[in-house]
């Protein structure tokens, strides 16, 4: 059974007489009379990054001062981090959300959780031990980084349950593959998120740590993770719609998407008290799935995230998403997942490709370049050259990894 429309709109106008006088923001731009479908939301104005940047630090928080208990921001590369700000109340929910995720891979109070995601002004270090700590785990707060002592940890303290990013786990797999002497892991299941990471790499990772990887999804603007998480099913992610509503909208028109069209995701905060919401547009691209999933859960799930719409590349007029060549890297076998895409423009103003890729040790390089080249030529019409490395010449991340670096804007 789906989450009953009427609750959704319930919420939603209750969320509204809840923002309207109390930030200023809101008050002038949501409605004034009650919805009374909730086809009429399509109709209210978005939420963007820049409304956050314009309004910082605290010009959309719903709540004086004595009613904040936390705060946290993205990490803001450019211009100022999103702040976001948390109720007691809101912990609550974070928690009870955080809980639901691990308890997607039915992690008990007998399980160790090892959390290698950043601890600090981050949400994925703090959100993870929230839902941890509420199931009763016993909770491993290594953050992020220091990989040796990672490794020696999960061997030593025998965690059951690993929680990161997606290149920090395959950074992980691959200090344990290089251990000397290394004990039996006891790792059963994982939850990695905050970036993209395609199908290949859940095998790499899976293969590598010997455990079911899972993805969850969430944004500081939403609170942190927790918005939505993969079931057993592996077959997209259900969204917590009792906390959070998920539209998919054209992002060209920003009208609603198609029935089984990808879109851009936008999401409403329905139940936070401190930082709520209003159809955030996420730039992360996304199809809504409306069929049941196999696993019973009554929450509507979204595809895989192919990345954002902001991470798209346009090379000689050819779309690229990064995680469009990294699936094709990881059906070679010799090719990892650690690879880098080097745009750049010749003297002729002519854009160029490379592909960086690191194979497993004793492949031909040679010929793996060359396989690779001819998919991505395949796959998504463009000459790029492939230079496949040996293995750990390129960076390797503790967080979000950078994928791409793009020297045209230097180059002009
Ligand atoms: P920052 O803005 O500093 O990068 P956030 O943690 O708020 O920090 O980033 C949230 C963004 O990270 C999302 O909007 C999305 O683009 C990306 N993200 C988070 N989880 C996933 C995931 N599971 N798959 C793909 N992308 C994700
Ligand atoms: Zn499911």
């Amino acid at each position: 059974m789906a989450v009953a429309e009427r609750t959704t709109l319930d919420k939603l106008n209750e969320l509204f007489s809840y923002l309207r006088p109390r930030v200023e923001f809101y008050g002038k731009r949501l409605p004034a009379q009650p919805l009374t479908s909730l086809d009429q939301l399509a109709e209210v104005p978005f939420t963007v990054k820049d409304d956050f940047r314009d309004n910082y630090p605290a010009g959309l928080l719903a709540v004086p001062n004595q009613e904040l208990v936390r705060l946290h921001m993205s990490s803001g590369t450019t211009g100022k981090p999103v702040v976001t700000g948390y109720t007691r109340g809101d912990l609550e929910i974070w928690a009870e959300c955080m809980e639901r995720v691990l308890r997607m891979g039915d992690v008990t109070a007998d399980d160790v959780v090892q959390n290698a995601y950043g601890y600090g002004l981050f949400t994925g270090g703090l959100g993870f031990h929230l839902g941890a700590e509420r199931i009763g785990c016993t909770v491993v707060p290594t953050s992020s980084g220091v990989t040796a002592r990672q490794v020696m940890l999960l061997q030593d303290l025998g965690a059951t349950v690993l929680a990161c990013t997606p290149s920090y786990a395959l950074v992980l797999a691959e200090a344990l593959a290089a251990e000397k002497v290394r004990q039996p892991l006891k790792l059963r299941v994982g939850f990695f998120g905050a970036e993209p990471w395609t199908e290949g790499m859940r095998r790499q990772i899976e293969s590598g740590l010997g455990l079911e990887a899972f993805d969850i999804f969430g944004l500081t603007e939403l609170g942190g993770p927790g918005v939505a998480v993969e079931c057993h099913e592996h077959e997209g992610l259900h969204v917590f719609e009792d906390h959070f509503l998920a539209e998919s909208v054209d992002p060209e028109t920003g009208r609603p998407s198609r029935p089984g069209e990808e879109g851009e995701l936008v999401l409403t905060s329905l139940t936070r008290r401190a930082s709520p919401i209003v159809r955030y547009r996420t730039r992360d691209l996304v199809m809504l799935i409306d069929e049941p999933c196999a696993c019973g859960s009554p929450f509507r799930r979204i595809s895989k995230l192919r990345g954002r719409t902001d991470d798209m590349l346009i090379v000689r007029g050819v779309n690229v998403f990064p995680s469009m060549v990294e699936e094709i890297l990881l059906a070679i076998p010799g090719l990892t997942g650690n690879y880098q895409l080097v745009v750049d423009r010749s003297e002729k103003r002519h854009d160029t490709m490379q592909v960086l890729v690191e194979s497993e040790p004793g492949a031909n390089r040679e010929h793996l370049a060359l396989a690779a080249q001819e998919r991505i030529k395949e796959m998504i019409g463009l000459t790029a050259e492939v230079t496949v490395l040996s293995k750990g010449v390129l960076p390797r991340s503790e967080g979000k990894a950078k994928r791409v670096v793009d020297r045209r804007e230097t180059t002009g």
